[in-house]
């Protein structure tokens, strides 16, 4: 079945707001197996939304609409969908006593703030339609199918969006389209999409069926494997050869099979399975890297401390860093990286140290070290390995790249000095 998404809002024409409800609505079709060619934005004008409606299902077996279903006289999804449908609106009586309901409740709630008498509008339904209980807000959902065509249309608040698609929306799609997609994400870090993509070069030009498809962020790859079967069962044998293979060909540069884990997230149970402590010496990120690692629940069982350690000074009085490097080497060199790796866990008593420092520019670098030079240290049980670094981009990416990279090199450290003890 093909299916196209319309959102309705002149706010998020104007960027106003980000249009979460077209991605989350995107991953749902996809894991519902439907197909997805089309999403359109359109605003609270009833010209242009009669044009969108008309396409949107003259080329598509189900349209899915979010917002417009409010009380207002510019929301006009529903009025604009059941006129191009041919179905008349009519009052239901049920909706409008859910509504009466809750207003009261709203009114007891909210003290001297009304509920105004034009939320009736939103008890009128097209004829024939199946009514979607909204429990979070007054405009219900409304499903309406004709002529072989399906509209749904739903409240652009994604908090009364969500709860509908899930408990009404997803059962009767999945009903309609009995086939599941189902997938698998591999998390990538330490290799670059291009070198990643190279090596499944092969595996891509001969996919059909499942499908891998890598996604760029910043400092990782993530590789979403994608089977299409009657059932989820089904659907995870296709696809256990091919992870299998993935596996084999990036090994320990995955850093996680789980949808939702961040590589923070895998550095500090890491350093929990290894039972080290961490601190963090840095300069040029000033403490993103120790802002990712504390955004992580249970971080306080291994992080102990951040330096941000900006200026020379810094790096001396906090660190240890030798005036001699600083001068000889600069701030900016593998040395200091080095001595502020050492300092750090001196200073702090951890297991292990990170430092980073660099030119985030747009100011400032050398010839022999220009714009985007970062080095990166890492002090674990005493030895220190220091990686050397050039990014591209402005100020902002290559703060961003470093941070990412000295998790990375954090990750790859205590790897190998897990290795080492065995
Ligand atoms: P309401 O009854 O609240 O007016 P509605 O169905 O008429 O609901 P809209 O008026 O279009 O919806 O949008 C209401 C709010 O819902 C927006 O201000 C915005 O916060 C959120 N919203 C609408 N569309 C989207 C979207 N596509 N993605 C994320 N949020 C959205």
């Amino acid at each position: 079945m093909i299916v196209e998404l319309v959102s309705v809002g002149t706010e998020i024409l104007l960027g106003n707001i980000t249009n979460t409800n077209a991605v989350y609505l995107s991953e749902m079709c996809a894991r519902l197996g439907m197909s997805l060619y089309y999403q359109t934005v359109v605003g609270d004008n009833e010209q242009r939304m009669t044009e969108t409606v008309k396409t949107a299902l003259g080329r598509s077996d189900v349209v899915i609409f979010t917002g417009g279903l409010g009380p207002t006289d510019d929301d006009l999804t529903k009025e604009v969908v059941a006129d191009v449908m041919g179905m008349e609106l009519y009052e239901d009586k049920r909706t409008r006593k859910r509504i009466e309901e809750y207003m009261k409740v709203y009114e007891k709630n909210n003290p001297g703030r009304k509920i105004t008498k034009n939320n009736w509008k939103q008890a009128m339904v097209p004829e024939g339609a199946v009514i979607l209980d909204n429990n979070n807000g007054t405009a219900p959902g409304l499903i309406m199918e004709k002529n072989g065509k399906i509209a749904i249309l739903l409240p652009g608040p994604p908090n009364e969006m969500k709860p509908l698609f899930e408990e009404q929306v997803y059962p009767y799609l999945h009903k309609k389209q009995p086939d599941t997609i189902y997938s698998q994400m591999i998390k990538i870090c330490g290799i670059g999409e291009s070198q990643v993509a190279e090596e499944i070069s092969d595996l891509i030009e001969h996919q059909s069926n499942p499908t891998i498809a890598p996604y760029a962020k910043t400092g990782e790859v993530h590789l979403r494997i994608t089977a299409k079967a009657k059932n989820e069962k089904e659907a995870k044998k296709m696809m256990k050869p091919v992870i299998r293979e993935l596996k084999s060909r990036f090994g320990k540069n995955i850093f996680t099979t789980e949808e939702s884990k961040t590589l923070e997230q895998a550095v500090v149970e890491l350093l929990q399975e290894q039972k080290l402590t961490l601190s963090l010496a840095e300069s040029c990120t000033g403490g993103m890297v120790s802002s990712r690692i504390v955004s992580v629940p249970g971080a306080s069982e291994v992080f102990r401390e951040g330096f941000v350690t900006y200026a020379e000074k810094a790096k001396r009085k906090r660190l240890l860093v030798k005036k001699s490097t600083l001068k000889k080497e600069t701030a900016v060199s593998a040395k200091t990286a080095k001595e502020m790796a050492k300092g750090g866990c001196f200073t702090s008593g951890t297991d292990v140290c990170v430092s980073i420092t660099g030119y985030a520019g747009p100011e400032g670098g050398t010839k022999e070290h220009p714009v985007g030079t970062v080095f990166l240290g890492c002090c674990i049980s005493g030895d220190v390995t220091v990686r050397e670094c050039h990014f591209t981009g402005n100020r902002s990416r290559i703060r961003e790249q470093a941070a990412v990279s000295a998790l990375t090199l954090l990750r790859d450290c205590v790897l190998e000095n897990s290795k080492k003890k065995k």
